[in-house]
Formats: C-alpha cells, sequence, structure tokens
C-alpha cells in the first residue's frame, strides 16, 4: 500500500468533512466534484474501482433516449438533450456526436411519417442545439448507407444525431476535477456501517464506518455532517446498513448486457436502431470505429433489459441475453452471420431505476427520472442516467447545502471544461476538437506516435494527452510502445493509471482505464502478465501479488464470458 494511502486512512478519523459521499461511479463522483467546486470539504468512499458498477456498463450513449418520447417523457427528453449540448462543449474530447439510422418498415410502428414528426420535437427539445439535424431518405438511400439492413418491406429511414462518451473515462475526469479542487478519493474503502446519534429524538447520521478493502484491518470511523448515498444498483443494500428492519426496496434492477463483435462481421457506418423481434424492444447496433485500423473497429449490440434479483457484484451476460441479442441482429441484419462463436466480449450493468408506484409495468416502462430521498445527516440519489449526473450532481449539493444550514454558491460545473478539455481552444468547425491535440501530437515526429495511437491519446485524454507522451519522451521513451499490437494502448497510460487516475489493481486498469477487456480479441489475457509486471514497481507489488492478480483479471475474464457456458 502507498504511504500516501495510509496517511489518508490513519488520518480520517480526525477529521470532519462537509460532505461524504459513498460511491465512486458517475453520480457520486459528479456531486463529490460539484461539492469540492462550491468549497465544501468533501470525502468520496468507493468500495472498489471507479465506475466499476454500472458507469462503466452503460451503452455509453449521451442521449435525450429517443423512446422516452414515445413513453411521453418530455421533462426526461428536455434535460437529457439540454445536458448533451453542454456536455459537447466541456468534455468535447469524451463526448463525441454519434450518427444514428432509423429504418422504417411497411406495417411496422414508427412510419417514416411519424419518425420525422418525433426527431423534428426531439431537436426543438434541443432549442435545434444539435451535432447535426436530422434527415429523411428513401429506400435506395438507406441501403446505399447500410447495404446490410433487412431489405424487406423497407420503406427507407431518418438519420439523427445524438453523442456517445467513454463512461468510466468521464467517471475518472469527474473524480480527478474534485480531487484537484480539494476533494479526497479514497477507492477500495467499503462503507459496512453508519455513525448515528439521538438529536432531538430523531437518529441524524453522522458518517460511516469503512473497511479498507486492500488491507482489511478494524472499521474506520469518517465523520461528516452530511452523508450521501450515491450507491446506484447498491442503494438498498446500503440502507439496510442503517435498519435491521428490512426497509421497502427504493429500487426496481434491471440488467442490461452488451456483447462486442469484431466490425468485420457487421460492418455498419452508423448506430443502426432495432427492434426485437421478441419483444417489440428498442435496441442498437453501435459501430466502435478506429478510423486508422478498421482490424481494431469492433461493433456493439445492446442492450437486453430484465428484472434482475441477484447479487449487483456479479452481474454477467447469461446465454439467453447473447441469445437474445444475436436474435436481433440476425432479424436486422439477415445477410449477416453471426454467432456465439463470434462474440469477442460482453458487459453487462444493473439500472438503479426508482421502484414505481404502478404495478405490472415492464421493465422497458419504468421510468429513467431520478429520487432524492431525505433523512437527518443522510440524502440518497436514486435513478438517473448517465447523461444527467451533472444535473442531478448540483441538485443533491443544492439539498446537502439545506441540510447544513446554509445557502448554496451558485453551480460551479454549468462552464467549467472537464479536466482533459481544460486549454483547449474554442471549437472551430468544421475542425474536430480534438484534431489541434492529434495534430500536435504527430508533430512530436515520434516513431511510436503513429496516426491511430496519436487519435486514440488525443480522444481520450484531451488536453492531457500531451503532458502524458511530453513526459514520456524525457524520461523514457520506451513508454510510447503499444502494449498489444491491434490496440493503440500504450505503456505510459498505465503509469498516468496508476499515478493520476486512482488505478489500484490490474483489473482497474485492464477492465476500465485501457479496456483490453472489452476490446481485445483475447480480452488482454496474453499480455496480462506483462502489465502486472509494469504495475509491479508503481505499486510496491511482490511476485506474489502480481500472480493474485493476475488470477482476479482472469476471473474477470470469465465472468464476462459466462454466456459460453450458461444454458439459454
Ligand atoms: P454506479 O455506477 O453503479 O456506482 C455506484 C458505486 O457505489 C459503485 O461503484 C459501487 O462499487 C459503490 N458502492 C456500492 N456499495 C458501496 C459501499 N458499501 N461502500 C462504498 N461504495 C459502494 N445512461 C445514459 O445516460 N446513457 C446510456 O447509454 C445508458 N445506458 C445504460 C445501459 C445499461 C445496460 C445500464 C445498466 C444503464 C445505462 N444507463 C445509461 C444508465 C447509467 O449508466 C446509470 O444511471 C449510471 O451509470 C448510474 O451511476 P451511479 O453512479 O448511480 O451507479
Amino acid at each position: 500500500m502507498s504511504r500516501l494511502r495510509r496517511d489518508l486512512l490513519s488520518r480520517l478519523s480526525d477529521e470532519v468533512f462537509d460532505l461524504l459521499v459513498i460511491g465512486g461511479g458517475i453520480t457520486g463522483t459528479g456531486i463529490a466534484r460539484d461539492a469540492a467546486l462550491r468549497g465544501l470539504k468533501v470525502l468520496l468512499v468507493e468500495k472498489s474501482d471507479l465506475a466499476i458498477g454500472t458507469s462503466s456498463k452503460s451503452s455509453k450513449l449521451i442521449h435525450g433516449g429517443l423512446r422516452y418520447l414515445q413513453q411521453a417523457e418530455l421533462g426526461l427528453v428536455f434535460e437529457s438533450v439540454s445536458e448533451r449540448t453542454r456536455l459537447l462543449r466541456l468534455a468535447p474530447h469524451l463526448v463525441r456526436p454519434l450518427e444514428f439510422l432509423v429504418p422504417a418498415y411497411r406495417g411496422q410502428f414508427p412510419s417514416r411519417t411519424m419518425l420525422h414528426g418525433g426527431l423534428l420535437l426531439y431537436d426543438a427539445l434541443a432549442k435545434f442545439r444539435v451535432p447535426g439535424r436530422h434527415r429523411m431518405f428513401r429506400r435506395d438511400a438507406i441501403l446505399e448507407q447500410e447495404p446490410l439492413l433487412r431489405r424487406a418491406r423497407l420503406t427507407g429511414g431518418v438519420t439523427y444525431f445524438d453523442a456517445t462518451t467513454t463512461d468510466a473515462r468521464l467517471t475518472v475526469e469527474n473524480a480527478l476535477d474534485a480531487q484537484r479542487s480539494g476533494a479526497t478519493i479514497l477507492t477500495y474503502a467499503k462503507v459496512v456501517g453508519f455513525l448515528t446519534q439521538s438529536d432531538a429524538g430523531q437518529d441524524r447520521i453522522y458518517g460511516v464506518e469503512l473497511v479498507d478493502e486492500l488491507e482489511p484491518g478494524a472499521p474506520i470511523a469518517a465523520r461528516a455532517k452530511v452523508t450521501i448515498n450515491a450507491t446506484g444498483p447498491w442503494s438498498d443494500l446500503v440502507f439496510r446498513l442503517l435498519s435491521r428492519n428490512q426497509p421497502a426496496p427504493l429500487l426496481r434492477p434491471t440488467k442490461g448486457s452488451h456483447i462486442v463483435l469484431d466490425w468485420e462481421k457487421l460492418p455498419i457506418r452508423r448506430t443502426v436502431v432495432m427492434t426485437a423481434p421478441q419483444d417489440h424492444r428498442v435496441l442498437f447496433a453501435i459501430p466502435w470505429i478506429d478510423p486508422e485500423c478498421s482490424a481494431a473497429s469492433r461493433t456493439v449490440i445492446g442492450t437486453t433489459d430484465t428484472d434482475y434479483h441477484g447479487s449487483p457484484d456479479r452481474v454477467a451476460c447469461d446465454a439467453d441475453d447473447a441469445t437474445y441479442l444475436l436474435t436481433c441482429v440476425q432479424h436486422a441484419f439477415p445477410e449477416t452471420s453471426v454467432t456465439k462463436e463470434d462474440i469477442l466480449s460482453t458487459w453487462s450493468g444493473l439500472r438503479p431505476l426508482v421502484m414505481p408506484d404502478a404495478k405490472g409495468l415492464s421493465e422497458s416502462q419504468i421510468s429513467r427520472e431520478h429520487r432524492l430521498i431525505h433523512r437527518p445527516g443522510l440524502l440518497a440519489i436514486v435513478g438517473g442516467k448517465l447523461t444527467t449526473y451533472r444535473k442531478m450532481a448540483a441538485e443533491v449539493v443544492e439539498a446537502a447545502y439545506e441540510q447544513l444550514g446554509h445557502g448554496a454558491p451558485p453551480c460551479p460545473t454549468e462552464d467549467r471544461p472537464l479536466p482533459g478539455a481544460q486549454g483547449l481552444p474554442p471549437r472551430e468547425q468544421p475542425l474536430d476538437p480534438i484534431d489541434p491535440i492529434r495534430l500536435g501530437l504527430l508533430a512530436m515526429n515520434h516513431p511510436q506516435l503513429d496516426a491511430q495511437v496519436c487519435r486514440h491519446l488525443a480522444q481520450e485524454y484531451g488536453t492531457r494527452a500531451l503532458p502524458l507522451v511530453e513526459n514520456a519522451l524525457r524520461t523514457q521513451p520506451a513508454l510510447l510502445r503499444r502494449i498489444e499490437t491491434e490496440l493503440p494502448f500504450v505503456y505510459a497510460e498505465i503509469d498516468l493509471a496508476v499515478e493520476e487516475e486512482f488505478a489500484l489493481r490490474l483489473d482497474d486498469v485492464l477492465s476500465r482505464r485501457l479496456p483490453l477487456l472489452l476490446l481485445s480479441r483475447d480480452q488482454g489475457l496474453a499480455v496480462a502478465e506483462a502489465v502486472a509486471a509494469h504495475m509491479a514497481p508503481l505499486l510496491g507489488w511482490s511476485t506474489q501479488t502480481q500472480a493474485a492478480e493476475v488470477a482476479r483479471y482472469q476471473d474477470t475474464v470469465a465472468l464476462s464470458r459466462a454466456f459460453r457456458s450458461s444454458r439459454g
């Protein structure tokens, strides 16, 4: 364990924080950032790695959600498209426009005309500040764009823009900005109980008890004036630490799975909106195109939506999920042949949906709105979307100020760029906002800095890519060599992940900071030992620890392959 972490843990009990946030997903890190920027003394505790929960398992869309229009959730759509516009501006390296294509079929809802009407409303709710206007196409033009689409009864289609992101990295950048603004971020610290005292006949929470998940010992008390439960799918479990009586559940969690294919297997250019033949749900085929290397490109299919009753700690794409998704692919693209053997990787997460009052709703009918729960000294935020995290965080911090008994300063996150966008020149159309960084890296003229690596670094780190590379060139240029030949990840990123981005375990690096787990053909198994050996001196690991870390990562990979062994 680093000295810094040991010092942090040992002085924790002597401090009193204004705000203690439980949960290092997008919701928790967003709250920590907002609160620290407003000047509060903040501690964020996460039982594992940042974004290990739903915040690395989403469909990675920053979107209004066209289907929520259909469900007449206009407020949610308005809030989401407004946040999309804001995030495209505040984090243009991480939040990028994404073009969607919705094919229209005779006799199938919605028709081309209805789609046009819906998209007019969608664009109007965004006050027409959209990455690109929607366009209608006739049958031939649609087939020219996506020749693999099902042709029978196809009448045409519509294209429109939303946005995509790297969800885990968005979470890390929020944590980084929170830390730079004075927050303490403590990962691998699990909340196992609450500190309560009686205040005017009512129990008041004044902090939590933690255990160090890396070197378990006696619980440590961490005191705070306000504690926030931002644990997404774990919210009910954390609430249960407060009371022996089983409180009524706040959540109805549903599982969503995705599968990843080699792009060559399903070479689409736009995100295709598909309708599941089994239950008429909407789902997506999303191309993750590496413009510099088609062999490194992938197509992602997702997602499912099914009620979930198991542990939030081991959620996996099972055989039923994989079959459902492959059936949808076969229906939308009948000329392709994709089988379970073609699945390179999967991921699966839980939507922390608010338990609806109404009975009998299907999983997809449950609202994605959030809810804030108030108790003396405690707030809990449940539900919501990745897209609206910033707005939710502001709402929580303002409620915390009420509990603290003083007025909240103005929201600091409305115009503040995320770390990788700090120092970016103002957007100049038609130049891609990351182009100056990409070109700056290429101009360094180093043999390892090829077009694919430069694009990747500029896109994932924004302005942080320049010092990352300059530092490597100054100290150890060998750090710019690739970890795997096909993918553009380089060793210098591992150092950055450990030194700046809170990575403490091999899984943190291979699953979330440089997600070989999702992108690599063997999910990073062949390089796991080399990556562990590279991390060892940075984290003071023994040979035994390295081997344990590799075994732990192999278990993560095995879980992502559960669909191969489960029945379905
Ligand atoms: P989480 O990310 O799950 O974070 C909770 C954290 O709490 C975890 O890291 C956990 O380890 C920690 N924790 C739990 N218990 C404890 C404890 N005792 N002590 C300390 N820490 C603890 N939204 C969109 O906007 N766009 C999308 O495309 C999209 N797609 C989705 C697809 C799927 C399949 C799913 C499941 C969700 C999707 N969402 C999407 C929703 C979005 O991903 C979630 O709303 C969001 O990530 C929830 O973040 P969170 O921080 O609340 O929860």
